[in-house]
């Protein structure tokens, strides 16, 4: 016979694990069901690190409401729970005069997204604050920071834990259906059962569509198409010349190759984007001369092999190239009308940032 389970959550990253502590610390029976033997593997480990601001989203989006209430949480978690982070700041930076009306609409933007704290920068202000970086102007963001994604997912997988719920790693769960009083999970790896459960959040990133196309009953047409784009950093050897966070002004769908410095004091570029048509994590070192040229159009400096290949991350998409990069897609029962069942597509930057929120989120479609 089936066991029975309370909730599943499916996915061990940082969105995953903090719905997970959310359900938990509300009575909630859990269990973290992970393909991997270890939690956060994928793209939970493999981003910028930045605590955003919340500058860049559309009026209204999820991804703007989630991530300035995610921020304030994040912040506050972060500081009661000793997970290391610093309020370091970003600046992002004109080049040249035609970039001009591209950085103020990102300064208006923030601001009706919340920011009160964005301050433009006169080029000689600019220069003062980054000396080694070329502008014409800038826009500050203070409460732009950095953070230790790692020992952010230990805190919320310890105070899961602490409340009951259980980390079963090395579970892929492979299909789903629903049975009329619940949604049986069939779990694989070396002790493979069927559960079936009150309530399922299906947090897979990367495979969240392929997962959902797995749960017989979950109306297909509710489930957006897969894409990914993967994205490189390259790290400076030497010490860092810059303060802050450095950013350029960018596209539409991406940020650009921006400056992060991680908690050590060690200074990164990235990411990069492209479409790529399957999970491969490769490093492309094609890539290093565009790097360059990105990076020197704000500091010149930058010497030739100063540049060391980094890692790569892969961005979970749910729209085709050459359109616009939509909202987070988290959808309860009022969207694909299955009881208790969530799931959450597309869920690119700033995940990390609006984590906290994201739970809140899902926990209240839950109890609708
Ligand atoms: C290049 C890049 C840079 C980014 N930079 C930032 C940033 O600076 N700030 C920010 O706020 N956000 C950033 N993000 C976004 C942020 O990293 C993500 O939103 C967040 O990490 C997603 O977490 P997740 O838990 O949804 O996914 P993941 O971390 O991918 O976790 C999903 C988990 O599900 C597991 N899984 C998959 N299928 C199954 C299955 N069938 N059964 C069981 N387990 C399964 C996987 O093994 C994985 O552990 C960035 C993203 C990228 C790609």
């Amino acid at each position: 016979m089936a066991e029975r389970i309370d909730c599943a959550v499916i996915g061990a990253g940082v969105i995953g694990l903090a719905i997970a502590r959310r359900l938990a610390m509300s009575g909630r029976e859990v269990v973290i069901l992970e393909t991997e033997d270890a939690f956060g593997t994928h793209t939970s480990a493999r981003n910028s690190e930045v605590i955003h601001g919340g500058i860049y989203y559309a009026t209204g989006s999820l991804k703007a409401r989630l991530c300035v209430a995610g921020k304030q949480t994040l912040y506050q978690y972060c500081a009661a729970h000793n997970v290391n982070h610093q309020r370091i700041g970003k600046v992002i930076v004109a080049t040249d005069e035609t970039q001009l009306a591209g950085l103020k609409k990102y300064q208006q933007q923030g601001e009706i997204n919340g920011l009160d704290d964005l301050k433009w920068l006169a080029r000689d202000e600019l220069a003062a604050l980054e000396p080694e970086v070329l502008g014409v102007a800038g826009v500050l963001s203070p409460s732009t920071g950095i953070i230790d994604s790692h020992g952010l997912m230990l805190a919320y997988l310890g105070d899961a834990q602490l409340h009951g719920a259980s980390l079963a790693l090395k579970s892929p769960v492979e299909s789903g259906r629903l049975t009329g009083d619940g949604i049986a999970l069939n779990v694989g790896g070396d002790e493979s059962m069927t559960i079936v459960c009150n309530t399922v959040v299906n947090s897979a990133g990367l495979h969240a569509q392929a997962l959902a196309r797995k749960i017989a009953g979950l109306p297909p047409e509710t489930i957006p198409p897969t894409y990914y784009a993967i994205g490189h950093y390259y790290t400076l050897t030497g010490a860092t010349p810059f303060r802050h966070l450095i950013y350029p002004v960018a596209g539409r769908n991406w940020l650009g190759v921006h400056v992060t410095l991680d908690l050590g004091g060690r200074c990164k570029f990235g990411p990069d984007f492209a479409w790529i048509a399957d999970i491969d994590y490769t490093f492309d070192t094609h890539r290093e001369a565009a790097f360059y040229e990105a990076i020197r159009r704000y500091y010149p400096g930058l010497q030739d092999g100063q540049l060391q290949p980094g890692y790569t991350g892969i961005r979970p998409k749910i729209h085709s190239p050459g359109t616009e990069a939509p909202d987070f897609m988290i959808q309860g029962p009022q969207d694909h009308g299955v009881k208790g069942l969530v799931n959450l597509y597309g869920m690119e930057s700033p995940g990390l940032t609006s984590s906290l929120a994201i739970a809140d989120y899902v926990y209240d479609l839950l109890a609708d």
